[in-house]
Order: C-alpha cells, then structure tokens, then sequence
C-alpha cells in the first residue's frame, strides 16, 4: 500500500480544517481518565461526571423491554421521532414550558447534543454570530463553528452570579449576530436566571430581532425554591424566533439511552429533519419507547434525586468554600458547582506553582486522585467544574481530600 499519491492528493490534509479544528469533549476527556484510573484500581473520586448516580427508574427500563419484543421496532420509524413520542413531548413542553406546540413542530434527536448540533446547523450561515453567555458548556461553541458560525463569548464572572446583563448582551452584538443562546439552569455554573432577568434578556432580543436557542435540559433541578423559567413563554415577543432543546438525560436519569429533542417552528423543525434524515435517521426505537414512558410519565423520580442533590449542592459549596482561596457561589440549578480558584494560581502546592486552572485541575488529579473539570473547557481560566451528582460518601471524601491539599484556613 505504499503506492504513492498524486501530487494534488498529497498537498490535501489527511483530516479537514472544520473537523481537525474540533477539541476533544474535555468533559468526557476527564470523565473518561478518571473512570480508566478507577478501572486500573486507583481509589479516584470523580466529579467530572455530567450525569445522575442513580439507575434509570424501572417503569421505563421495563417500557423499553417491551419494545424490544415488538417487531415493528426492530425496523426503521420516522426520522422525525416516533409519533406517539413526538405528541407526548409536546405535551410535555406545554406542562413544563407553559408552551403550546403541534407535534409536527417536534424533533427527536440522538440526545440533547444532536439537538444542540442540528439547531445551530440548521439556523446558520457562514459568518452568522451566536451569543454565547460564558462560562459555557463546551460543545456549544464547536457546534456553532461547525455549522460555519462565530461564537461570540460573553463573559460573566462569580461577582455577578454567573449571569450575563442585557447590557453585556448589547455591547456584544453586531449586525452578524443571529442567535442568542439562553442556558438556565446553567452547565457549567448551575446559575438560573430569575423570571424577571429572564423577560428582560428575552425582549432586548425580541427588539432586536434576534432568534434564541434555549436549552432546557436542567429544567427540573432547581432548589431553594428558585423557579425555572421558560423564556419562550416569558417573552411572547420572541415570536416563533424560538427553538428549545431538551431531552430525558438529566431528568430520568437516561444519558446513556441517547434521547433528545428539538422544538421549534414547523420550517426550522422540517429542514432540521431533513438534515437528520441523512445524518443518523430515527434515534433507536428501543430508546423512543423509553423515553415515551418518560416524558409521558410523572416526575417522582427527578423530585427524589432532587432531595439528594439538594444535600450534596449544600456539603459540597461549603466544603469548598472552606479552602483559602476558593470563591464558590451557591448554585440554584443543575448538579454542578462552579468555584473560582484563581486566589489558587500561582501558589505552590505539592512543589508546583500551577499556573491556569488546567494545572491545577491536572495537579489536584496526579497528587490526590480527585477529578475535576479545569475552567478552560468553558471559557476563561482560572475556575473548575465539580458535579455532586456522586455519592454522598465519596462526595465528602473528595471534599476532604481537596481541603487536606489545598489548605482551609478559613
Ligand atoms: N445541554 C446541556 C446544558 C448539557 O449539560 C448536556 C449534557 N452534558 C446536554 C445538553 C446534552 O445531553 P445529552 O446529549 O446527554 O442528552
């Protein structure tokens, strides 16, 4: 096979500019290192993880084994979504999202990602500018780069929640922006925007003209009796300029049953489809049918891992806020806490000075066996990422851990 090439084939790149441009997911980067070293017997405690402890509840296990007999879904359904599925999602939209939508306005996706993908795919052309309120989660701004966009990061530090002002907003647009991506609760920093923050931001974009992709995937986990808030609904002006992303991940405790959703108007929503026709076709049969059970189903279970997140959120901000040098804000959403290290930087731990919050996240992994999530798959340097969607035990003996390496002085 050593034939050679002609000259015009060994000028091309083996891989493509738009694909090599594409970093690893440092979240499954993380995620995965901790689980090998766990695997090798190393006593790692992770909390990189983005998903739930607990094993998807048996009435929908049992729903997807049921399918799984039924020889109709052993062959290819709609791209689209199974109708039965499609109508449930937009029935679950209207319960939740107090936003009322026809099925054919639905877009079932191989999980949320595929959702997040195909809507920037689907809404943007080469050049178009995407506000990105940041810290982000990490696929976003690939997903717009992907489908030929320009991210347009909006930083908003722990002085202000986490969360970005109209104000920001304004002094960042351009006469390319198209999109303003709305997050709340927020991965990576478990912010939630107030129904009042949430109809100001939406109206500045409505006068603007602006579409807004809303990802709705933490829904469900809010505490202290913070509400979640649509801003599809909120902020009727949007109009249809509206797409949301959602999917069973989160709530039900399905990450690996790769279900997710798109809703939006019946044009954006057909040429989406189309786009899935040809990339992937129907999510898995098996896992629709789940999901059915899910979506369709009441929401006991995510009100129990609700309570168990509720006490870690408390265990862990206040184990972390106990370390010198550590600034954690009180998360209102998602399962995440987002703790600014940068009174770390620069300090010497372990006979090292890590100098960005990737060193640190790397040194805290090497000398205490704790995963965590440096800032810089997010944004700017100088925070980390820690789920407590973990165990209590080894969520105190993580804590423990950080606080003997890092110093708590306070
Ligand atoms: N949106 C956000 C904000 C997320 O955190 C995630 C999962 N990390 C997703 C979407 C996608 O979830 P999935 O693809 O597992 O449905």
């Amino acid at each position: 096979m050593s034939a050679e090439l002609p000259a015009v084939r060994t000028a091309q790149a083996r891989v493509s500019a738009r694909i090599g441009a594409i970093a690893e997911s440092a979240t499954l980067a993380v995620d995965a290192k901790a689980k090998a070293l766990k695997a090798a017997g190393r006593p790692v405690i992770g909390f990189g993880a983005g998903e739930p402890d607990f094993p998807t509840p048996d009435y929908i296990v049992a729903a997807a084994i049921e399918a799984a007999r039924q020889p109709k879904f052993h062959r290819y359904s709609p791209a689209a979504g199974l109708p039965e599925l499609k109508a449930a999602i937009a029935a679950k939209t209207l319960r939740d999202s107090g936003y009322a939508v026809d099925p054919a306005q639905v877009l079932v996706t191989n999980g949320g990602k595929q959702a997040v993908y195909q809507s920037f795919a689907t809404l943007l052309d080469p050049g178009d500018e995407v506000l990105v309120p940041t810290p982000f989660w990490t696929t976003y701004p690939e997903a717009i780069r992907l489908a030929g966009g320009v991210p347009v990061e909006v930083f908003a530090g722990p002085e202000q929640g986490y969360l970005v002002t109209v104000e920001q907003l304004e002094a960042a647009t351009t006469e390319r922006t198209k999109v303003l991506l709305f997050v709340s609760p927020s991965n990576p920093t478990g912010a939630v925007y107030s129904p009042e923050q949430t109809r100001e931001i939406g109206q500045w974009a409505a006068a603007k003209g602006l579409w807004v992709i809303t990802d709705e995937i933490y829904e469900h986990l809010t505490y202290d009796g913070v509400p979640f808030t649509s801003i599809a609904t909120a902020v009727p002006e949007l109009g249809d300029r509206v797409v949301i992303l959602n999917g069973v991940a989160k709530t039900y405790a399905m990450t690996g049953w790769r279900v997710g959703w798109m809703v939006g108007p019946a044009d954006v929503i057909k040429a989406a489809t189309n786009l899935q026709s040809h990339a992937t076709s129907n999510v898995s049969n098996i896992s629709q049918m789940a999901a059915l059970a899910a979506v369709a189903g009441p929401l006991t279970a995510v009100d129990e891992m609700k309570v168990a997140f509720d006490r870690r959120r408390k265990a862990m901000v206040a184990g972390l806020n106990a370390i010198e040098g550590i600034d954690c804000p009180t998360p209102h959403g998602a399962f995440y806490a987002y703790a600014d290290v940068r009174g770390l930087l620069g300090k010497e731990l372990g006979g090292i000075r890590p100098a960005t919050s990737a060193e640190l996240a790397a040194l805290i992994l090497d000398k205490v066996e704790v995963a965590v999530v440096p800032g810089e798959a997010f944004g700017p340097s100088g925070y980390i990422r820690l789920s407590y969607a973990l165990g209590d035990a080894d969520l105190a003996e993580g804590v423990a851990r950080l606080q003997e390496f890092l110093g708590t002085a306070k």
